[in-house]
């Protein structure tokens, strides 16, 4: 009798040390899910409070947690309960978002987001998704299109070709369909800026620049997404240069997009842009109503045969959602995927009002912002073990990340100093408090860690 009670007791204080790491869980979600559905409806689920054998979630509406329950609750429960064995019950909460924990940060547009993490997925990898067939023509882009199919046609004609335009516009789309339709005769070599800068870096720490330069250059057609992240060090600029230079004098075709005009690059040598400059540089636009109708009925079409499903959406609510939409194509196809959701749940027409009301919450969105997310993510950034930014050591390499999660810990959450410190390794507020004021600092003063700044918080707020 007396043995069980000890072991009554033991089991309980394991249990109560095991509190779930919920980031743990919702990465587990989205591996689970997939990201589509974790994006629109599990993200928004938060962790209130863990008993032994239940757990109590939030999320931010009635109607979130009826379709949850409906649809995903169950392997909702064998998800957490790989974490946590002892668990057999849910029960969720409904709290408005902002009056959720104090940890939010509003989001006031839904694509202020730049394409890194994308383009570091998207490495050398062309996306099949992304062709011409699935490229809808319009005011705004057609001649962008149409250059793009005659470099395909008559490779090296225009070189390089420079592709421009805003976030969301459809760039890297038609940079993958240039790929995919050279890639049978070509050796196609696809890369965003960002990781042909990662790249760069890593082989200088390991020595190896030979091997990178024969990498880049044994393309023949080599295409360069985002560019603008190339500004700033001079030696990956003349490495880029270098590249470039040698792919064009062996005839190679270059294609390259960016968010500005060649000549409006931060921080590019002069030699470079007018070189960039020196193809053809084509512009795409903010898309009319047209185009968006246009787009919105395509997108419609793909998910009725790809998911067999009949959508019903009237043309006024098509053309409702094409006027909404302000910003560019991603925000649109977006809003389309949320509606498309709202409407299978219901199973009916939607009317223009509760389209509405649908729009108001995603524009509402909020997004909470954790330390754990921080940390994870900007190790992530600075390509180290999260454990190693949490150690004690203090080699610069790891001690700047440190101090910029600390930053970033400080600003984006409502966590105080020493819990802050806690969460470092158990370090001193007073820790945490020279890392605000270094980074606060050297963001004001020093471009490159400014553009660190900016980048993760853009990530993070991607998430
Ligand atoms: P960018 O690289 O300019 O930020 P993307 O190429 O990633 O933009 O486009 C964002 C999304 O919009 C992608 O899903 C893309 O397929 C889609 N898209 C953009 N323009 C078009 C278009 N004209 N036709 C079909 N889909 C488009
Ligand atoms: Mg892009």
């Amino acid at each position: 009798m007396e043995n069980k009670i000890i072991k009554n007791h033991n089991l309980f204080v394991s249990e109560e040390e095991k509190t779930l790491n919920w980031l743990e869980v919702q990465n587990s979600f989205k591996q689970n899910f997939g990201s589509e559905v974790y994006n629109s409806w599990l993200e928004k689920i938060a962790l209130v409070k863990e008993y032994n054998d239940y757990l109590i979630l939030s999320v931010p509406t009635r109607f979130f947690r009826d379709w949850i329950v409906s649809r995903y609750l169950d392997k909702i429960l064998a998800i957490v309960k790989e974490f946590k064995l002892s668990l057999n019950r849910i029960e969720f909460k409904i709290v408005e978002e902002n009056k959720q924990s104090q940890e939010l940060i509003k989001i006031d547009e839904l694509n202020k987001v730049t394409e890194i993490k994308d383009s570091i997925l998207n490495y050398n990898r062309l996306n099949p998704n992304l062709n011409f067939n699935n490229f809808i023509q319009g005011k705004s882009n057609e001649i962008a299109l149409s250059y793009s199919k005659k470099v395909c046609e008559q490779v090296s004609r225009y070189n390089p070709l420079y592709v421009c335009g805003g976030v969301g516009l459809g760039k890297t789309h038609l940079l993958n369909a240039i790929g995919i339709e050279l890639q049978p005769q070509n050796n196609v070599m696809f890369i965003s800026a960002e990781r042909f800068m990662y790249h760069f870096i890593k082989s200088i720490k390991k020595n190896d620049m030979v091997n990178f330069k024969d990498f880049f250059r044994k393309s023949s057609v080599f295409i360069i997404d985002d560019i603008q992240f190339i500004s700033g060090k001079d030696s990956l600029q003349e490495e880029f240069f270098h590249t470039f230079n040698s792919l064009i004098d062996k005839g190679s075709q270059i294609i390259i997009s960016s968010d500005r005009n060649p000549m409006k690059l931060d921080r590019v040598q002069e030699r470079i842009k007018s070189r960039l400059a020196g193809g053809l540089v084509v512009d795409i636009d903010v898309p009319d109503i047209e185009l968006k109708i246009k787009i919105l009925k395509k997108k419609i079409e793909d998910i009725q045969s790809q998911f067999k499903e009949n959508i019903n959406l009237d043309d006024d609510v098509i053309q409702f959602i094409a006027s909404e939409s302000k910003t560019n194509v991603r925000e649109l196809i977006g809003i389309l995927n949320r509606i498309v959701a709202f409407s299978r749940v219901h199973n009916k027409n939607l009317s223009i009002n509760e389209c509405k009301n649908i729009l108001k919450d995603i524009f509402n969105q909020t997004k909470v912002i954790t330390v754990d997310k921080i940390q994870n993510i900007v190790s992530n950034y600075f390509n180290i073990p999260l454990s190693d930014m949490l150690s004690q050591r203090r080699s610069r390499p790891l001690a700047r990340p440190r101090q910029i999660a600390m930053y970033l810990a400080k600003k984006m959450t409502t966590r105080s100093l020493p819990e802050i410190g806690r969460r470092f390794a158990n370090r001193d507020h007073t820790t945490v408090i020279h890392a605000v004021k270094t980074i606060k600092r050297l963001s004001e003063q020093d471009d490159e860690m400014k553009k660190n700044i900016t980048q993760i918080k853009s990530l993070l707020l991607e998430q």
